[in-house]
C-alpha cells in the first residue's frame, strides 16, 4: 500500500488538472469578452452590430446596414467555427467558453462553495447546499445579491457588442430616456439570476439547442471524456443498468477490472451524470471526472480510466485518434475561404454609398449664344456618408474615349457638405455644349461614370457608378425660327 502511494506521488507530481487549466482559460475568455466592446480604431470598433445606429464593425471597418452581404459570412464562420470545434473536440465551446458555464462554476465553485462555504467540496456537486439555517439563509441573500450584481454586469457587456459602451455610459446620464435599453439590461440579467441560480445545469441538458446537435457531428475520432471499459470494467449493462456498486462484486465477474467504484467521477460531474454508461448528450466535456479519476488511479500509481480521448482509441482500441481527418480539413478550408471572402470583402469597403436615377425627362437643349447650345441631363443622387465625420462631396464625369472633358458638371456648382450617417439627397446637372454626336435618326445615349469623391480624401472616400447622357437627335437641335 505504502508502496503504491509512493507510486502514486511520482505518477502525480507535475500533473495540472484540467480544472485548473479551466479556470485560466474562463479567466482569458471573460477579460477577452470584458475588453472587446472597448476596442477600437478611430471611432470603428473591433466587433459591433450597431442596432441604433444600423451599422457592423468587424475588424476596425465599419459597414452600414446597405452593406451588410458581409453578415452571412460572420454568421457562417460563427456556425462552421462551432460544429469544426464539436467534430474536433466534443462540447468543448461548452466545457471551456460557454457562459453559462463560466457562471455556474464562478457561482457554485467559488462563490457558494469557497467564499460561502454552503457546499463542502468542489469534488462533490451532487449535495446541495443546506438552506435550512438561519446562517445559510443570511449568506444564501447574499449570494443572490451578488449573483444580480453579476448578472447585470453580464448583461450590460452583452449590450456592449449591439451599443457601443461610448454611447451607453452617454445614455446613461438619462436612463429614463431609454427604457427599451434599461429594460432588455433587466431581462438578460433576470433570465441569468434564473438560470444561473435555479436552472442550473438543466439549461445545458435540457433546454440548449447545441446539446441537440452534437450528437449527429459526433465521429469515432471526436475527443471527450470517455471511460475505458476495457481497463475499468463494463459497469452498465447495454440496457443502462448499473449492474456493480463495489470493487468486490465487480471483481467477482471480472478480475482484472480496475474500477474501485470509488464514484469520485460521478460526485464531481456537473450535469449529475455517471461517463462510466458511455457517451450522454448532457455531458458538457468539463472534464471534471477525468481529474477525479486521474487523482484516484494516480494514487495507485495507474493512468485514468477516464479519459479525454476518442472512441476509437479508448473504446474500440483501433489506434491513435486521427485528428487530421478530411471532415476537419473541409471545416478548416472552408473557414479560411469564408475568411478570406470578408478581408477581400472589408477591404473593398465602400466609404460612401451612392445612388444614381436619370431623371423621366430625359434632356433639356438649350440655344445659347452665338448659335451654341448646351444640353443638359439631370440625375437624382441619393449620397451617404458612412464614416464617422463630416465630409464634403463632389463629382467628376467620366466620359468615353474622344469625349473626354466635353460632358460637364452643371449642378451643384461646388461641393456640398454631408454629416456622418445621413443620406442626402440631391439633383446634379450634367451637360455638354459641344456637339457630341450627329446623328439625324435618334437620340444617342452615350455610356458615362459618374465618379464622386470626398474633397479630403479623393483616395479613400471615393465611388464610381455607372450611368448615361443622352445626347439628342441632330434636327432637334435646330432653333425653330
Ligand atoms: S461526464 Fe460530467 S464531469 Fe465528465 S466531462 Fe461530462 S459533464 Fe464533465
Ligand atoms: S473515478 Fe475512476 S475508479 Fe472511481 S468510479 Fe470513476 S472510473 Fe472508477
Amino acid at each position: 500500500m505504502e508502496e503504491s502511494g509512493l507510486k502514486g506521488k511520482a505518477y502525480l507530481a507535475g500533473w495540472i488538472p484540467y480544472r485548473i487549466r479551466r479556470y485560466w482559460f474562463f479567466i482569458l475568455v471573460t477579460v477577452f469578452t470584458l475588453v472587446v466592446p472597448w476596442v477600437r480604431i478611430e471611432g470603428n470598433h473591433l466587433f459591433l452590430l450597431s442596432f441604433d445606429k444600423l451599422k457592423l464593425h468587424l475588424m476596425f471597418v465599419q459597414f452600414d446596414m446597405q452593406e451588410l452581404y458581409l453578415m452571412p459570412f460572420v454568421l457562417m464562420f460563427l456556425f462552421i467555427g462551432i460544429f469544426g470545434i464539436t467534430v474536433l473536440g466534443g462540447r468543448f465551446f461548452c466545457g471551456w467558453m460557454c457562459p453559462q458555464t463560466i457562471f455556474r462554476v464562478a457561482y457554485r465553485d467559488f462563490l457558494e462553495t469557497k467564499v460561502f462555504k454552503l457546499r463542502k467540496r468542489i469534488k462533490n456537486k451532487q449535495q446541495e447546499p443546506d438552506y435550512s439555517t438561519t446562517t445559510n439563509k443570511i449568506k444564501r441573500v447574499a449570494l443572490l445579491l451578488i449573483s444580480v450584481v453579476l448578472a447585470l454586469l453580464a448583461a450590460t457587456d452583452l449590450l456592449w457588442f449591439f451599443v457601443p459602451p461610448e454611447d451607453f455610459l452617454q445614455y446613461m446620464h438619462n436612463p429614463a430616456e431609454h427604457p427599451i435599453l434599461i429594460g432588455t439590461i433587466i431581462g438578460i440579467a433576470t433570465f441569468l439570476v434564473y438560470d444561473i441560480v435555479f436552472l442550473k445545469e438543466d439549461f445545458c441538458a435540457y433546454v440548449c439547442p447545441y446539446s441537440r446537435i452534437q450528437s449527429v457531428l459526433y465521429d469515432d475520432d471526436t475527443i471527450m471524456a470517455i471511460y475505458n471499459p476495457n481497463r475499468g470494467g463494463e459497469i452498465y449493462s447495454d440496457q443502462h443498468v448499473k449492474n456493480f456498486t463495489t470493487q468486490k462484486s465487480l471483481l467477482s465477474v471480472n478480475p482484472t477490472a480496475e474500477c474501485t467504484t470509488c464514484e469520485s467521477c460521478v460526485t464531481v460531474c456537473p450535469t449529475h451524470i455517471d461517463i462510466r454508461k458511455g457517451l450522454q448528450l448532457e455531458c458538457i466535456n468539463c472534464l471534471e471526472c477525468v481529474d477525479a479519476c486521474t487523482e484516484v488511479m494516480g494514487k495507485l500509481g495507474k493512468p485514468s480510466l477516464v479519459e479525454w480521448s476518442s472512441e476509437k482509441e479508448t473504446l474500440f482500441m483501433k489506434g491513435k485518434t486521427h485528428y487530421l481527418r478530411p471532415k476537419i480539413i473541409g471545416y478548416a478550408v472552408i473557414l479560411l475561404i469564408t475568411a478570406a471572402i470578408m478581408i477581400v470583402m472589408g477591404s473593398e469597403k465602400e466609404y460612401m454609398l451612392l445612388n444614381i436615377n436619370k431623371e423621366n425627362r430625359l434632356f433639356g437643349i438649350k440655344h445659347m449664344d452665338e448659335g451654341k447650345i448646351r444640353v443638359d441631363n439631370a440625375y437624382t443622387v441619393l449620397l451617404q456618408n458612412t464614416l464617422n465625420e463630416d465630409h464634403e462631396y463632389y463629382f467628376d464625369v467620366i466620359a468615353p474615349a474622344g469625349m473626354e472633358g466635353k460632358i460637364k458638371i452643371g449642378e451643384p456648382a461646388k461641393p456640398f457638405k454631408v454629416k456622418p450617417g445621413i443620406v442626402k439627397k440631391k439633383v446634379i446637372v450634367l451637360y455638354t455644349d459641344e456637339i457630341l454626336v450627329n446623328d439625324t435618326s435618334k437620340d444617342t445615349v452615350i455610356p458615362i461614370t459618374i465618379h464622386a469623391y470626398a474633397m479630403d480624401d479623393k483616395e479613400k472616400i471615393v465611388t464610381n457608378k455607372e450611368s448615361t447622357f443622352t445626347f439628342p437627335r441632330a434636327d432637334l437641335l435646330k432653333e425653330e425660327k
